[in-house]
């Protein structure tokens, strides 16, 4: 380090610092990173990634921040140097260029250059979701409505479900592709690898707009009646999920059943506007229908009631105004993990509760973590308030899922 340790860097020479080195460019000396979305994705150049090797990288979609799953880390460029060099800031600033004389007007034709690259960056992956979108229609479009598939003896026998007259959000696959990792063409161009194919129960994601958004698989296995597939990764030994979700699901969701027909017609109104009065949102397809099944089976009238799934914790809760700290959970670094909390980010869209609906009936069921169960539904109650709307909020039983108190007589 040389005499001039002393020299500070001025805010508007970090911003220069910043806006010359790109954190993709930077790291991209070190590892191969590609496009995912509006992001970067790949190996971390600081810790290599582990088993999560082709993805704990992310340079977010601003160019100038980046985050590793793996080391718990993140930040600008600076940091990344610090990281990858192990080196003091000081130093970090020194080796991307450090100090130059101020020139507004470079400063500014770079600001004007990125900005530029953001348009098209996110024109880019706007054509991509559509493309994605389109694709998961025309699979939606060729599967099997659900009664008498696979898919519905794994609700029914394995789940223990009742089935609504009606599924229109569910659909069954006979072999669907399950994608996990990467495989490398003869070109040398990467692409996502299929580790199975075989039997899928699909649901459609439902956009506030009215339109498909993509879809929710729950990948079974073969038995008769099917359960949840239980696939790992063949190098690393990891279980990997049963269920996996692709395309839009903010904001969107699954309708699992319906307001009766005869409702609708008794309402004299347009059958194809939701006229529900009571609406029953869950995270999965099956915590729904425990629930729904629940009500069947004690004889409840819902013909007024629609019941949907948002897919997941956080669609059902809707996008957060800041993180909190967990009070238990530590990341590996020992730090507190961060989580959701219970404040909702009214500037991002989420779920859209239809004005005929008088209650909500939020589920919060017991088998995911408490903490971050109850922060989204605390910040689902404050996001869907309303006059003239009642909301309340179900917990399962502590440990346990309403699936599993269907089941077991719960
Ligand atoms: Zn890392």
């Amino acid at each position: 380090m040389n005499a001039v340790v002393a020299r500070r860097f001025s805010e508007s020479d970090l911003a220069q610092i910043r806006e010359r080195n790109p954190v993709a460019e930077i790291a991209g000396q070190y590892v191969t990173l590609r496009r995912s979305g509006a992001k970067m994705i790949g190996p971390c150049p600081v810790c290599g990634g582990g088993a999560k090797s082709k993805s704990a990288f992310e340079v977010r979609a601003d160019g100038l921040s980046w985050v590793c799953a793996v080391c718990s880390d993140g930040g600008d460029v600076i940091r990344l140097v610090e990281k990858i060099d192990n080196c003091s800031f000081v130093e970090a600033c020194e080796r991307l260029g450090g100090q130059r004389s101020a020139d507004p007007d470079a400063v500014a034709r770079l600001a004007e250059q990125r900005e530029a690259k953001r348009i098209k960056r996110e024109a880019a992956a706007e054509r991509y979701r559509e493309q994605e979108r389109r694709r998961l229609k025309k699979m939606w479009d060729g599967a099997e409505p659900l009664r008498g598939t696979p898919a519905a003896r794994y609700l029914t026998e394995t789940r223990g479900l009742i089935l609504p007259d009606e599924t229109p959000g569910l659909r069954f696959l006979p072999a669907a592709a399950y994608f996990h990792g990467e495989e490398e063409d003869e070109r040398g161009r990467m692409s996502r690898a299929v580790l199975h194919r075989g039997p899928a129960m699909i649901a459609a994601f439902i956009r506030n707009d009215g339109r498909f958004g993509g879809l929710h698989f729950t990948y079974l296995t073969d038995a008769d009646p099917p359960r949840k597939l239980e696939l790992s990764d063949p190098a690393t030994g990891e279980i990997l999920q049963a269920k996996k979700m692709r395309g839009g699901k903010l904001g969107a969701h699954i309708l699992f059943a319906r307001e009766s027909l005869q409702f609708c017609a008794n309402q004299q109104t347009d059958p194809s506007g939701c006229l529900a009065r009571v609406l029953v949102i869950g995270e999965g397809i099956e915590t729904v229908g425990s629930v729904y099944t629940a009500h069947r089976i004690a004889g409840r009238r819902i013909d007024d009631y629609a019941w949907w799934a948002a897919g997941d914790l956080g669609n059902l809760g809707g996008p957060h105004l800041e993180n909190l700290a967990h009070p238990t959970a530590k990341q590996p670094n020992g730090h507190p993990k961060r989580v959701p909390g219970p404040l909702p980010d009214l500037d991002k869209p989420g779920l859209l509760i239809p004005d005929s609906v008088e209650h909500l009936t939020l589920l919060g069921d017991g088998d995911s973590d408490p903490v971050l169960t109850h922060y989204a539904m605390e910040r689902a109650a404050r996001r869907y308030a309303r006059p003239g709307l009642t909301i309340r909020i179900a917990f399962a039983r502590p440990g346990g899922d309403f699936n599993g108190m269907l089941r077991g007589g719960g």
